[in-house]
């Protein structure tokens, strides 16, 4: 996170450990009514030590019973000064009380651990504590303040600067609604460190000079070391060494005003490292080593194994080789045994550059392939961290992508459900409508055959009798056959007188006549034979496939049908009879084929034979000689003059009995 040269990590560790203004002092003196515990956080801010000593005059007789503000500064206190027994005391009293259902005491537990945390350099661990810590809790502005300066740092150190500069932002707001200029100025400095750490030097020079005018106006002569510091390490960034230098000097001198070890340990160490990189190694050497003496007591801290690398570098430079590779080995070996491996990549870096500069060119082949395996490690654990973040990632990744597979294939497969079952629906209902409209066709096919038939039945039956019409057989059975040598017998028979019917029983009373004479000459016919209503009282007969004998005997039974019994219509007996006229076919003597139209013609005539013999009588055709159709034709126009001459013979079959 910090550059690789010894001027930023010194700053860094000056900005972790002690970027503590010395206001306390000034607060302690200037205002009675600030509680202790208040004005010992303030001085504990610019100076632990003494604030340790404070701490140590004030009489606690039960810890169990104390503030809890005051145990959370008095923990500050000790962690400062490394005072682990006072330390895990405070913390044990704490836990107890957070034990017994203390909220705030729980608060306080959680806080002064990652202010622990922070301090050794653990900010991950730093971080989950203090997430652990329930802010809804928090008691005062004071309380706040400290939570959220802390916070702003911790987030800071993890690498989130932009998440962090909002908690610091917070700190800065709510020193300025306790109008306390300490703590206005030591957020503005905490600000400052994060601009500059993010290369935003103009920003960060802004916020210097106004916690340096600050500092000035209440005589924070830790503050204003504290930001000449920040200036010098804003001036080294651009290469400007003149005002790095001022920067760096005057930093000492207020820091000897403030009479504080560590803030003159820190301007010291910043002042030796200054020197340092123009190589004025005996003047570098010289304030690191008065560093050293007041760091003496933080022997292992950051800050010191910085200032003991810088005098290790100091000594090369001079030529001390022997001290001065020991020296820094030492501070090399135990960055590396705590595998701070990023501090001890930039050690090894500058070692190898000061061997190099010092003419020690193979001691410095040998620290820069060091330097190499530390940055290969470095590398292999960043890449490991970096692979398990990433594969934690992309497991996540593959799990949400399985699970996102799963829920399409889940909803694909009920989409495919659910088209199965719409298609089966649809086809059901297709084959339902199918179904109905066949239904339909079916009922509407029925029903126009059904009025199809019975309007060709009507067309083609006489509506009295039931027996086929003139038409029907005109059309069905002349136009077919008509024209074809008959091989039967043709017969048409006439009822008798029956205009006299009509006439003396009525109309109505003719109906029933005709009616049940129908039926009497189609109970004395065979199924086959064919029997039309030919007209009015007129029927026709066409008899196939029988010989005369039995067409003689059929026209005695039909005759006989009619006239046994009389029709009984309203009570009244009514007789009648018929006269048929009739002819077997093929006709002995005939030379030529007669068709069926011919034939009807020629039994009319012996029809009107018959009628004119008596009535309730046949008349059969019996002969005829004609040589061809002409001949035919001449005998039906003139029949009585073909009977008489021969061409023709009637036999009267049946006389009335
Ligand atoms: P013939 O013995 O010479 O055949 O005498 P006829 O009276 O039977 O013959 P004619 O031709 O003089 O009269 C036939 C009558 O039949 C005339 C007509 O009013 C009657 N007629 C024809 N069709 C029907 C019918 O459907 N119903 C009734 N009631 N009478 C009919
Ligand atoms: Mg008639
Ligand atoms: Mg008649």
């Amino acid at each position: 996170m910090f550059g690789l040269t010894s001027k930023m990590r010194l700053i860094s560790a000056i900005a972790i450990v002690g970027l503590m203004p010395f206001a306390g002092n000034v607060a302690i003196a200037s205002d009675a009514s600030q509680s202790v515990s208040e004005r010992i956080e303030l001085l504990d801010w610019s100076d632990p030590e003494r604030a340790a000593q404070v701490l140590d005059g004030v009489v606690v007789s039960k810890l169990e019973d104390a503030d809890i503000q005051f145990l959370e500064v008095y923990g500050m206190v000790y962690a400062d000064v490394r005072r682990d027994t006072d330390l895990n005391r405070v913390l044990h009293t704490l836990k107890l009380r957070a034990q017994h259902n203390d909220s705030s005491a729980s608060f306080a537990e959680h806080y002064l651990q990652a202010y622990v945390m922070f301090k050794d350099g653990h900010y991950a661990l730093a971080r989950s504590e203090l997430n652990r810590a329930n802010i809804s809790v928090i008691a005062s502005n004071a309380e706040q303040y400290r939570f959220s300066i802390l916070k702003g740092n911790i987030t800071y150190m993890v690498g989130q600067a932009e998440v962090a500069l909002p908690y610091l932002e917070k700190g800065l707001d709510l020193a300025h609604d306790m109008h306390d200029i300490p703590r206005s100025i030591q957020a503005t400095l905490w600000l400052a460190q994060i601009y500059i750490n993010t290369d935003n030097l103009e920003h960060a020079s802004k916020l210097l000079e106004i916690a340096s005018s600050l500092a000035t106006s209440i005589s924070d002569e830790a503050s204003l070391a504290a930001a000449e510091i920040a200036i010098s390490d804003i001036a080294d960034r651009r290469g400007d060494h003149a005002a790095e230098r001022r920067a760096s000097l005057a930093a000492l001198e207020h820091a000897q005003r403030s009479g504080s070890g560590k803030w003159l340990a820190a301007a010291l160490s910043n002042l030796g490292d200054s020197y340092l990189k123009v190589r004025e190694f005996s003047e570098s050497l010289k304030h690191t080593k008065q560093a050293l003496a007041l760091l003496v007591k933080w022997r292992g801290s950051s800050r010191e194994q910085i200032a003991r690398f810088n005098e290790g570098i100091a000594y090369i430079g001079l030529g001390n080789i022997k001290l001065g590779e020991k020296i820094t080995e030492d501070v090399v070996i135990e960055a590396l045994t705590s595998e701070n491996l990023v501090d001890a990549k930039g050690y090894l870096q500058e070692y190898a550059e000061a061997l190099e500069k010092s003419g020690y060119l193979m001691m410095a082949i040998q620290v820069y392939h060091r330097y190499n395996q530390v940055s290969d490690k470095y590398m292999d654990i960043a890449r490991q961290r970096a692979f398990v973040e990433v594969s934690a990632k992309f497991d996540d990744e593959r799990r949400s992508r399985e699970l996102e597979l799963l829920r399409r294939d889940n909803a694909l497969n009920a989409s495919v459900v659910n088209a199965q079952r719409l298609r089966q629906q649809l086809i059901a209902a297709a084959a339902i409508f199918i179904a109905c409209i066949c239904g339909a066709l079916l009922w509407a096919f029925t029903r126009v055959k059904k009025a199809n038939d019975l309007l060709r039945f009507n067309g083609e039956r006489d509506p009295l009798t039931g027996l086929h019409n003139r038409r029907y057989f005109n059309e069905q059975v002349l136009n077919i056959d008509g024209a074809r040598p008959i091989n039967g017998c043709v017969l048409l028979a006439d009822l008798d007188h029956f205009k006299r019917i009509n006439d003396t029983y009525g109309h109505p009373a003719g109906d029933a006549v005709l009616a049940t004479l129908s039926r009497r000459l189609s109970a004395a016919l065979r199924d086959t034979d064919k029997l039309v209503r030919w007209g009015g009282e007129e029927f026709l007969a066409v008899l196939d496939s029988i010989t005369p004998e039995q067409a003689n005997m059929t026209v005695e039974r039909l005759l006989h049908a009619v006239r046994r019994d009389p029709i009984i219509w309203n009570g009244e007996a009514i007789r009648c009879t018929i006269s048929i006229g009739y002819a077997c076919f093929p006709m002995a003597l005939a030379s030529t084929d007669i068709s069926l139209s011919s034939a009807i013609s020629l039994v009319d005539k012996a029809l009107y034979e018959a009628k004119r013999r008596g009535r309730d009588r046949a008349c059969l055709i019996g002969s005829i000689r004609a040589l061809d159709e002409n001949g035919l034709a001449a005998i039906s126009t003139e029949f009585d003059a073909a009977a008489a001459d021969h061409r023709v013979a009637l036999v009267d079959i049946c006389a009335a009995a």
